[in-house]
């Protein structure tokens, strides 16, 4: 310990002196991303200085029992449920889906799938959605946010159906984008099912189209040209037809981007601008997303009217009801450590790679060692995975051995298992992976093979949030040299990417980016 020669009884700590300087300089560093950042509003919205100050209407009210709950009980409730909340009048949280005032069809379907009860994030992200207002949600993978951006696209399209029905080439009145193929499949199978449930009881009949890379567009054109209430799109695909003028936005009032920060993130933010561009009146925006670093909340906020944000318990792997082991696995012993870590669990397991070569041999051990497994990737044709997902789905094979295509919010109930064969590059990969089970209040494993081939910093992000999470730090990752340790409180994350085993002035994800002015596309086609 140092004294202060000014005033003699003042101790100065070292470390707290370190960690003063290290917080300036990350301090520095946001600054500077925060003003290259260019806002995610319409280049027409902004060369008029349009700036728009008041969320959308909503004739959506809570009963007014709810209505009538004090901001004390709301926040005891909040409290209860882990629900973390910022913004200004935020809309209370409501328990059932009656008080919700979802017609019984919808109430009914729901509960055919087993939805009985909201969830946290549909407990206080329906009301905010219902009621008009934008919203970032954070929550983990399998907390039921899809539900959140579905369900009110599809009653806005319905009172808007009901008030002025579409006429040829109108339309949509709903949009959502989705970072994959198979996550914009399984939102539009969602959007469809909730609209038949609704046409079930006597309620117009909603239009929905999927438009993604894989699908003719002039097989649409016909179905375009009676007019679609609700499109749900891949970034590429969406922006070319916008551009060839098979669709336009005049009449979109509801944007949701699932997983907005891999869109962003995977160099689809010029495609999103462009998509922007095209809305000519204010719509109402959500942003979903199961991780969500400072940097894309920043970026994500420029897009938002007053937002609310809802965070159901801090994003990442801390909040899933998953066992994480991790074993250190000599390159050369993977494949065949794999057979016998497939003993862990009963079926279903999803195996990920980086690669879609391991992919592929990996698929080819399996099956000569008589294991029903089928393997998907980006090089596979759209109907070879369409088919793979089906199977895995239906329960028709035991294993799915895939790239990270498949762990971008896709849906598979009950898996039992996550095999990681190799770490991913960045840590949060590793939630979205992982997040593949334990979903719902189900208990998952999720076995992560490392070996020399990971560098130190996805290792060291890997140890704290295993610590975060309350899980077996093996001791292959404690011996790790870990001089951020020394001035690192555990439980910080990096404010560029979430890694929670370094500071931002450390970042690696950071410097790549900075490196790299190309966006980088190689892990999606459109
Ligand atoms: P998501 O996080 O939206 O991908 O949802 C994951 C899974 O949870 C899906 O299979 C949903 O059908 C299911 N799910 C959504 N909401 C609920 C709920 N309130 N209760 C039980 N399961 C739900």
């Amino acid at each position: 310990m140092l004294r202060n020669q000014g005033t003699k009884d003042q101790v100065i700590d070292p470390k707290a002196i370190e960690n003063e300087r290290l917080k300036r300089e990350e301090e520095e560093i946001l600054r500077s991303l925060q003003a290259t950042a260019v806002p995610l509003v319409s280049v027409k919205d902004r060369a008029k200085d349009i700036v728009y100050t008041q969320s959308m209407r909503s004739s959506w009210r809570p009963p007014s029992h709810i209505r009538n709950r004090s901001d004390e009980d709301n926040r005891k409730l909040r409290e209860e449920l882990h629900i973390l909340v910022t913004g200004e009048n935020i809309p209370p949280p409501i328990t059932s889906f009656k008080d919700m005032k979802l017609p019984p069809t919808v109430i009914d379907y729901l509960k055919k799938k087993g939805i009985k009860k909201p969830t946290p994030i549909q407990i206080q992200g329906l009301p905010v959605a219902f009621s008009g207002r934008d919203m970032i949600g954070i929550a983990f993978t399998g907390s039921g946010k899809t539900l959140v951006f579905t369900l009110p696209m599809v009653m806005f399209a319905l009172e808007a159906e009901k008030k002025l029905p579409l006429v040829s080439g109108e339309g949509p009145i709903g949009l959502i984008i989705c970072p994959s193929r198979e996550l914009a499949r399984q939102t539009y199978d969602g959007v469809v099912a909730i609209s038949e449930a609704l046409a079930s009881g006597g309620a117009p009949k909603l239009r929905t189209m999927l438009c993604m890379g894989g699908i003719s567009i002039r097989d649409q054109e016909p179905e375009l040209r009676k007019g679609v209430h609700m499109i749900v799109a891949t970034p590429g695909r969406l922006l070319d037809m916008l551009n060839k003028k098979k669709i336009n936005l005049i009449s979109c009032i509801y944007l949701g981007l699932d997983e907005a920060d891999r869109l962003i993130d995977l160099g689809f933010e010029e495609e999103i601008r462009g998509v922007m561009d095209s809305f000519t009146t204010q719509r109402q925006t959500l942003l979903f997303s199961a991780t969500m670093p400072k940097k894309i909340q920043t970026f994500a906020r420029s897009a938002l009217v007053l937002p609310v944000e809802v965070n159901v318990g801090r994003a990442g792997a801390a909040n899933l009801d998953v066992i994480q082991e991790v074993e250190y696995v000599k390159q050369e012993a993977k494949i065949v450590y794999l057979l016998e870590c497939l003993q862990k669990t009963a079926p279903p397991t999803l195996i990920f790679c980086e690669n879609k070569k391991d992919v592929d041999d990996i698929y080819e051990y399996l099956l000569l060692k008589q294991v029903d497994a089928v393997a998907l990737h980006g090089d596979k044709t759209q109907e070879e995975r369409d088919i793979a997902i089906k199977q895995f789905k239906d329960g028709k094979k035991d294993v799915l051995v895939a790239t990270d295509v498949a762990s971008k919010g896709l849906d598979f109930p009950d898996i039992q298992h996550v095999i990681n064969f190799d770490m991913p590059k960045e840590i949060e990969n590793y939630i979205h992976r992982i997040g593949r089970t334990g979903r719902c209040g189900k208990t998952g494993v999720a076995t992560t093979f490392i070996n020399k081939n990971q560098t130190e910093a996805v290792l060291l992000d890997l140890k704290y949030l295993l610590m975060e999470s309350k899980q077996k730090v093996p001791e292959v990752l404690l011996e790790i040299p870990d001089e951020q340790q020394q001035v690192y409180e555990e439980g910080q994350e990096c404010d560029f990417c979430g890694g929670r085993g370094h500071r931002v002035a450390n970042c690696t994800k950071l410097k790549l980016q900075s490196k790299q002015t190309a966006p980088r596309r190689d892990a999606l086609k459109d």
